[in-house]
């Protein structure tokens, strides 16, 4: 059958649970092979025995990607298994809120070493198969997806190092955005409202419940929303580059 994404190689990282494993599935739907990168491998299994009951294709590849060389190991082992790499979705990230006052300095560095260290290594390992898969492929075109964040264009309390991790992100695609035009990869940002995801369970109980009630009254997207975003975005033929996608769920402000 004739898939818009039919010989692509997909990485997927944080593909164990929410944004990523919809992500990761609807690519495979769209005929892309998939590399499932996170840490819970039996997660993985799950979300690639999935990709294959639907007739596709995923493999697992378990890594702490905060780990520098697991990090550059993910994208090798993408290559050594897949055979090449057109789609690179930076999607792993962590949300600790709270004030700059009651936070630990390890709550900061958590986020920082996953949602700015993490996304640099596999990003830096990544770009020379990107720029060579849009060199060789038939579509002439790669794509770099980065999943930013509401928080990456509107700062609020509570959120500092969250908004310094994803408003950090978007300048950075931008930047590379610009670099990379004439490789014919196309850089992207993705920055997706309150979805219902596993992101709020790594919160303290009273941090939790209180970011709950924030957002009570509202319908969440729902991880496939923002899948359906990405996969627009990937699926364009290379005359299109969608650089922004701001996507937030209908009731919210
Ligand atoms: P989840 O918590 O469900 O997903 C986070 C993913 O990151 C998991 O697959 C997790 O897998 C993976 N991950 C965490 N630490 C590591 C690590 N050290 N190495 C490799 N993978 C890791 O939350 P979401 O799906 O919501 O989050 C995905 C992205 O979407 C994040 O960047 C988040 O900031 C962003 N986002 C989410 C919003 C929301 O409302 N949910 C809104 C805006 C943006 P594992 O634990 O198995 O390693």
């Amino acid at each position: 059958s004739d898939q818009p994404l039919d010989g692509a190689v997909a990485l997927v990282t944080g593909a164990s649970s929410g944004i990523g494993a919809a992500t990761a599935r609807r690519l495979a739907r769209e005929g892309a092979a998939v590399a499932l990168v996170a840490r819970r491998g039996d997660q993985l299994d799950q979300v690639a025995d999935d990709i294959a009951k639907l007739g596709g294709h995923a493999v697992a590849v378990q890594a702490d990607i905060t780990d520098p060389d697991r990090a550059e190991d993910a994208v090798q082992s993408t290559l050594d298994r897949l055979g090449r790499l057109d789609v690179l979705v930076n999607n792993a990230g962590l949300m600790l809120l709270n004030p700059a006052l009651h936070t630990t300095l390890e709550e900061w560095d958590r986020m920082v070493s996953l949602n700015v260290t993490a996304l640099l290594h596999v990003t830096h390992a990544a770009l020379p198969h990107l720029i060579y898969a849009a060199s060789t492929s038939p579509r002439q075109v790669a794509d770099l997806v980065n999943i930013s964040s509401t928080a990456g264009r509107v700062a609020r309390p509570g959120s500092s190092v969250y908004n310094l991790t994803k408003f950090g992100l978007n300048g950075f695609a931008e930047s590379l955005r610009q670099e990379l035009v004439g490789e014919r990869v196309r850089v992207s940002v993705v920055e997706p409202g309150t979805t219902d995801t596993e992101l709020v369970d790594h919160l303290s109980d009273t941090v939790r419940d209180a970011a709950r009630r924030q957002v009570a009254g509202i319908e969440a997207l729902r991880p496939e929303d923002i899948a359906d975003a990405i996969c627009y975005i990937v699926t364009r033929e290379r005359r299109v580059a969608v650089n922004e996608m701001l996507v937030r769920a209908g009731d919210q402000t």
